[in-house]
């Protein structure tokens, strides 16, 4: 078999608890560009249980059509039945491209369907375009993100890669598209890889995730302290946001990783994110840049902060940010 003879995008739709996360419809939105650029369609396989109500979203969403997997052993994930059953449609469906969230549950798949299907699989990607020979440019940092890394597999098919949530851009929903939807079926060999989940309990207590919030104040080394983040805090209250941080805050134990904005943490786009005593170094910038508008409080004016923000206040932040949340609580 020739590569010529793999057509198509496939985007592997993640579901949580039966809900639909946002990565994979952000994928579904690059896919349908990448479709339109070589011509071909694209198609979400969605394994799960009780699932079917998710098509028609999936379909205004950008997909031309949709495999539903729908069996309680694929309720939740777990490796090998998923594998199976993303390896079955990519054999059957032979697309060029597949596509999927560099979350904890893509980072586990994508690598162990790459190596069954002997491809090749380009993790966390930052940008993905088409070439003039119709092949897919995965763009990645390396070498601790002091370069940008354009990858290419000329010649194994499908081309695959990883992409963080945040970092592509949903299409807008059309209700009412048309699309195929497919009851797939697959039979999972219950191998000695296979491990069937008996209950799953929920970690008590509401644990937030900055890249749901719309707002967010992040502090860096400039805080100075773990209590300084106080102050932080009250801003984003006020504000009805969430406290994120750089590595640097992370790194000294003032926030928890999972709060951590950048390269190595996590990738948001709020509608206002605001930098105290934040620097702006680029693996932290990467993680942020797409946010809607950004202000910056640095007592350096020529933190490289400033370059990418669109207002900055040059001060102390332990000075600047009281007199902001005073502002704030007159209006
Ligand atoms: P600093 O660079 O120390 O900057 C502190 C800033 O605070 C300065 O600009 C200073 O002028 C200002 N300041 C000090 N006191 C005050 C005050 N009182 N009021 C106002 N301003 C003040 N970083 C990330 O953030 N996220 C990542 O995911 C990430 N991944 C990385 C991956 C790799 C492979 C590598 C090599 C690095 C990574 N880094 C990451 C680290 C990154 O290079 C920077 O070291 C880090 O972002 C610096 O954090 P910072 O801006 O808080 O601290």
């Amino acid at each position: 078999m020739s590569i010529n003879d793999y057509k198509g995008v496939l985007v592997f739709v993640e579901q949580r608890f039966n809900e639909i996360q946002n990565v994979s419809l952000e994928l579904l939105g690059k896919g349908r560009k990448i479709a339109d650029e070589l011509g071909v369609d694209v198609t979400a396989v969605v394994p799960g249980s009780d699932i079917s109500r998710h098509a028609q979203l999936l379909i205004e969403y950008g997909a031309d059509k949709v495999m539903l997997y729908d069996n309680k052993a694929l309720e939740l994930y777990t490796t090998e039945p998923y594998t199976q059953v993303v390896v079955k449609a990519i054999t059957e469906e032979k697309p060029e491209v597949v596509l999927f969230g560099a979350t904890s549950i893509g980072r586990d798949l994508a690598p162990r369907v790459s190596a069954r299907l002997q491809t090749g699989l380009t993790a966390d990607c930052t940008s993905l375009d088409i070439s003039e020979d119709r092949l897919l440019m995965m763009t990645r940092p390396a070498f601790g993100g002091n370069i940008m890394a354009t990858i290419v597999s000329p010649e194994h098919r499908p081309q695959m890669s990883t992409v963080r949530p945040g970092v592509m851009t949903k299409m807008e929903r059309e209700p009412g598209r048309k699309g195929e939807v497919v009851n797939a079926k697959v039979a999972l060999e219950k191998n000695n890889q296979f491990v069937e989940v008996v209950s799953f309990e929920k970690e008590v207590g509401t644990k937030m995730d900055i890249q749901e919030a719309t707002v967010l104040v992040s502090g860096g080394r400039g805080i100075g302290s773990a209590d300084g983040f106080e102050i932080l805090d009250g801003l984003a209250k006020e504000l009805n946001g969430l406290v994120s941080a750089s590595r640097a805050a992370v790194d000294i134990g003032w926030m928890p990783h999972d709060r951590q904005v950048g390269q190595t943490g996590k990738t948001v786009r709020p509608n206002l994110y605001i930098a105290c005593g934040i620097s702006g170094a680029i693996q932290h910038v990467a993680g942020m840049e797409e946010s809607d508008l950004i202000i910056a409080i640095n007592k350096d004016k020529d933190a490289p902060i400033f370059e990418i923000a669109d207002l900055g206040i040059v001060g102390e932040v332990q000075k600047v940010l009281p007199l902001v949340i005073e502002e704030i609580k007159k209006i």
